[in-house]
């Protein structure tokens, strides 16, 4: 099985050398899809965007059966034709879409919540999800929904469905009209509470009528790959969809 969702030093935000990602998903029997990150227009000029020739020169000799080279392309207002060119400029085999930035504010950083309530942050989140996802019809799979999660300052931090309820299911719709997949983030699904309201949201996406969902950890070291992929499973199975990955930007489906 591929974990989709892979950063190595190519991202601003990760040290692993590509040859240990490598060792590590060979030990795990899982392969891999690199995704780094490149979020243009970045407030901190030059973060989070790396040059395409030069990662497709570096790493193109790793690529194969069980390594695939993709991008994680960050969701934003400014910077829509920008990323479709980046999209069509390098060879890649996927293209994932990611909401990191809200008002250009890092929802990872303090500063995003400030003076909102948690009704208010997390609105202002999926509308921008869902205008992105609108506009942003060169991506396969939509990251992480449940970002927003991880990194907002409040007790409570879940993405509860029954609260959000219209615009999930405004994003969700939107996504299965383009025939886009939901990325299941596998980060926090060692949370039960988090795996439950996770899986809230992807029974309803199937509901409406979704079928795929592309695997990733999301990982920036080794022992992150592949983390919690037995639960992904699980709820995979559960909510009776299925898991892709892409290969030269077409669907391809997993045995599992
Ligand atoms: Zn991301
Ligand atoms: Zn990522």
């Amino acid at each position: 099985m591929f974990d989709t969702h892979v950063h190595t030093k190519v991202s601003t935000d990760s040290e692993m050398e590509i040859e240990e990602a490598i060792k590590s998903a060979q030990n795990k029997n899982i392969s891999l899809i690199i995704t780094e990150h490149m979020d243009l227009k970045f407030p901190e000029k030059g973060l989070f965007c790396f040059d395409v020739d030069d990662y497709f020169k570096k790493y193109s000799k790793y690529r194969g059966n069980n390594l695939l080279l993709g991008v994680e392309i960050g969701i934003k207002d400014d910077c829509i034709e920008e990323s479709r060119e980046v999209t069509e400029k390098g060879l890649f085999d996927y293209v994932l879409g990611s909401v990191h930035l809200v008002d250009n504010l890092d929802v990872y950083y303090e500063t995003y919540y400030k003076e909102k309530s948690k009704q208010e942050a997390y609105e202002k989140y999926l509308a921008t999800m869902l205008s992105g996802i609108q506009k942003y019809d060169f991506i396969d799979s939509m990251g992480h929904i449940d970002y927003i999660c991880r990194y907002a300052r409040y007790d409570d931090r879940e993405l509860y469905y029954r609260d959000f309820s219209d615009m999930i299911d405004e994003i969700l719709k939107t996504l299965i009209d383009k025939d886009k997949c939901m990325e299941l983030n596998t980060r926090r699904l060692s949370d039960e509470n988090a795996a439950k309201n996770i899986i809230s949201i992807y029974k309803r996406f199937k509901e409406l009528g979704g079928k795929h969902v592309t695997v990733g950890s999301d990982a920036h070291n080794t022992t992150a790959i592949g983390s919690n992929f037995h639960v992904a499973r699980e709820i995979i199975d559960l909510c009776d969809l299925k898991a892709v990955y892409f290969k030269e930007r077409k669907k391809e489906y997993e045995k599992i």
